[in-house]
């Protein structure tokens, strides 16, 4: 892997941490964007970014300073990918919008430019005749807050070549992240296919009343170790988010029992304003 440059194009809110973290751990990072408003609120998040390296991580001043050094702003995507070796890609999770994005890139970027997906929901193979080079295409999916929570699902689709999946894993390390790659598609890489059922079986307990929420978080962390339980991980992710999951899943299988749980999400929770630790209250209070 001789990685130097990167591009992050979508500056929001997982843009502009991939940004930084990268820059931090030494590597030249040009950020894209649409317009010079987004660009603005990049560099609001950037600052904020710059405290929480002081605060969480003990950076000096001297490395925020120099890391803020290594980025630079665009909002021409030929000028900032003129000399990419990768671009990572985090605009909207709208199919469209990034269909219409990886033409452009495929068009602009020179040919060596290996491309990225950090999508959470969207298959690399569903973009990868898009950019025009499905060999060098891939995902590397991030989790929010990555300079603590710093995984990397890197996920291959079946026309990725080895060696730029295994350059990708060596980025990811590089960049102070645990790589975890995957070698086939699955929707929801590893922690998604794991948690999604996981907090969804723990919401059918509550729904079916079977038991409270305390007692069924208690029951999984008492027989298993685990630091939280499911409804204490539901607080964590926001209510709203685990709404908008079994909604779909109500809407796709009209399964009552989804139905009723998307009614009690929303009567009982996000009515009220409980969505979660965010808001101060949820399944707990805090
Ligand atoms: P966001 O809405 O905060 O940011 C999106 C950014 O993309 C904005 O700055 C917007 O101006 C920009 N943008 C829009 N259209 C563009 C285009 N055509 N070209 C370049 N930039 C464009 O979104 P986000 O939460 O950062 O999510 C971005 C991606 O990361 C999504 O695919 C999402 O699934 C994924 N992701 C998000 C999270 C999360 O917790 N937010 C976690 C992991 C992965």
């Amino acid at each position: 892997m001789d990685y130097k440059n990167i591009t992050v194009a979508g500056s929001g809110v997982l843009g502009s941490q991939i940004a930084y973290q990268t820059a931090f751990k030494g590597f030249n990072v040009a950020i894209y964007d649409i317009n010079d408003s987004a660009i603005e609120s990049s560099k609001k998040r950037l600052a904020k970014l710059k405290k929480n390296y002081r605060n969480d991580m003990g950076a000096s001043e001297a490395q925020l300073d120099a890391a803020y050094g290594r980025l630079s702003f665009h909002t021409n995507l030929a000028e900032a990918v003129a000399d990419a070796d990768l671009v990572i890609e985090a605009i909207p999770e709208v199919a469209d919008i990034k269909t219409a994005f990886y033409k452009d890139l495929g068009k602009a970027a020179p040919e060596k430019t290996v491309f990225v997906t950090n999508s959470s929901t969207l298959l690399p193979s569903q973009f990868a005749a898009a950019t025009g080079r499905p060999e060098k295409f891939l995902a590397l999916h991030f989790a929010n807050t990555i300079r603590i929570n710093n995984t990397a699902e890197i996920m291959k689709h079946p026309g990725t070549a080895g060696q730029v999946f295994e350059d990708v894993i060596q980025f990811a390390e590089a960049i102070g992240m645990v790589p975890l790659p995957l070698h086939k598609e699955q929707p929801g890489y590893i922690l998604n296919s794991l948690l999604v059922p996981f907090l969804e079986a723990a919401e059918l307990l509550l729904v079916k009343k079977v038991a409270d929420v305390e007692t069924v978080d208690k029951t999984w962390m008492i027989a298993t170790g685990a630091p939280l339980g499911p409804f204490a991980i539901l607080d964590v992710v926001g209510i709203n988010t685990a709404h908008n999951i079994v909604k779909a899943k109500a809407a796709a299988t009209g399964n009552p029992k989804f139905v009723e749980l998307a009614h009690m999400l929303k009567s009982e929770y996000l009515d009220k304003g409980k969505l979660g630790r965010e808001t101060g209250e949820g399944f707990y209070s805090y």
